[in-house]
């Protein structure tokens, strides 16, 4: 089978890493099975969807490294919905309903105090044309309902109908449709919810696998009835479970918390989101993964669990760090290139540093130490002067390498009396101005032997 699959978010604000989470579900699905990707952007809602949003949601997705085959605007394609409307209409599936808001909590009260479940009770159904033309002559619109198949032939009788799937995570999942009410399709006003136009593409765009989160279930007893209602074979569904903060909390795209955008700004590196947002509430370990094919790897949609995924953003550092300290220099030459680390020596210093790094960011600060013209101002007891003072009379000549420092401590400590912390404090301090850092064995050629000895307090 030829593989699509689709990311749909509505350009409605930023994606978040939970966004994240289902569109690199579909692309490592996508990769695993030699399939395409589709970013199709739910715009329907003309108001709160801007292009500006679209753009940034495919900056971000490069970012992670998710390259869609296809891109395409449900806002383009207005007329193939219109096309399914009269389909649906021809086939008596369409109906028009004239309740205000209010008139349907009022319903549904009503049938709450009956003990009835509070679904539409299809009363529009049973309206006479003439009803129907005196209520539009009111100046009333109608919305549209898709009549759900829950119903032996007369729908004022719904029975149960099961709606079941073979889910892609969650394995067999059913849903009764006649515990739905029929969903609207069409707005007063012409416009449409998500419902119809989805499938309408899911259709039309070749799509074979939904994976989406699992607050989409209930939809997915709709959708695929509504696949069979346009005489389609509906796609096969996967609903993975959400992400949520370490206190339970959903998150949102609106709020901003937590969005691709901000942890690219605060230096987060694109596999640290990436190895969390696929990795939390899986059956594999978190741990930092340099590579989309990598994680491609360890992606089995069918291991996530059930329950909400939590995950824990403090482990974004973490993995920062992990991620950071396996980068080869090819994979950051151009990034350094940003911090002004650059020349003969950047890739001797990238070696030199990169475990030691939260952020790449980090890497100008260690840039700054060892490069020329930097010295440390440390403030050294008498004592500890003295003892500097006689370790850099020891300091070895030129040609320098990593086991310059070794000989050059042990030459240090044969000579005076100091070991340990004693003698390793000091000297760091003296060459770098900072408590730790980067092994000094890795440092000390960087810094060579005329600047080393500049830094004799
Ligand atoms: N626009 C929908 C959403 O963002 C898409 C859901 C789907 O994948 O079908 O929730």
């Amino acid at each position: 089978m030829n593989v699509t699959v689709r990311f749909a978010p509505s350009p409605t604000g930023n994606i978040h890493i939970g966004n994240a989470r289902t569109a690199l579900f579909n692309w490592l699905f996508a990769r695993k099975s030699g399939g395409r990707f589709i970013q199709r952007f739910d715009d329907t809602d003309r108001e709160r969807s801007k292009q500006e949003y679209a753009d940034r949601i495919l900056y971000d997705l490069h970012w992670l490294g998710i390259f869609p085959d296809h891109v395409d605007y449900q806002s383009k394609r207005f007329a193939h919905y219109d096309a399914a409307v009269e389909k649906l209409k021809a086939a008596g599936l369409l109906y028009p309903c004239y309740e205000t808001p209010d008139e349907l909590e009022l319903k549904r009260k009503i049938r709450l105090s009956r003990k009835l479940p509070p679904v539409y009770g299809r009363e529009a159904l049973a309206l006479s044309a003439d009803e129907r033309a005196s209520l539009e002559a009111e100046g009333r619109k109608p919305h549209w309902r898709f009549l759900l198949p829950n119903h032996a032939g007369d729908p004022s009788e719904t029975q149960r109908t099961d709606i079941s799937w073979t889910d892609l995570v969650r394995g067999e999942e059913t849903v009764d449709l006649a515990s739905l009410s029929d969903p609207v399709l069409v707005r007063e006003d012409g416009s449409y919810l998500y419902t119809l136009p989805s499938v309408v593409d899911d259709i039309e765009m070749g799509v074979t696998h939904v994976i989406r989160g699992d607050d989409h279930i209930t939809n997915t007893g709709v959708q695929i009835a509504l696949f069979k209602a346009l005489a389609a074979e509906p796609p096969v569904f996967g609903h993975h479970n959400l992400l949520t903060s370490a206190t339970g909390e959903g998150l949102s795209k609106r709020s901003g918390a937590l969005s691709i955008a901000s942890l690219r700004d605060d230096g987060i590196e694109p596999m640290s989101v990436a190895s969390l947002a696929v990795l939390t509430g899986s059956s594999e370990a978190i741990t930092a993964v340099s590579s989309l094919e990598e994680l491609a790897q360890k992606f089995e949609p069918s291991a996530a669990s059930r329950s909400a995924a939590r995950f824990d953003p403090a482990d974004l550092v973490l993995l920062n760090r992990t991620i950071l300290q396996n980068m080869p220099f090819e994979k950051v030459r151009d990034r350094l290139v940003a911090f002004g680390i650059g020349g003969p020596q950047a890739e001797e210093f990238w070696l030199a540093v990169r475990g030691n790094l939260d952020r790449l960011a980090d890497a100008a600060v260690w840039w700054r130490v060892v490069s020329q013209g930097t010295r440390p101002g440390i403030d050294f007891s008498d004592a500890d002067r003295a003892f500097l003072d006689e370790a850099f009379d020891l300091l070895p000549e030129e040609p320098w390498n990593g086991e310059t420092w070794k000989a050059w401590t042990r030459a240090v400590k044969d000579k005076t009396d100091r070991k340990g912390k004693a003698l390793f404090r000091p000297l760091r301090l003296a060459l770098t101005g900072l408590e730790s850092g980067p092994e000094l064995s890795d440092l000390l050629p960087l810094l060579g032997r005329e600047e080393t000895l500049a830094r004799r307090p």
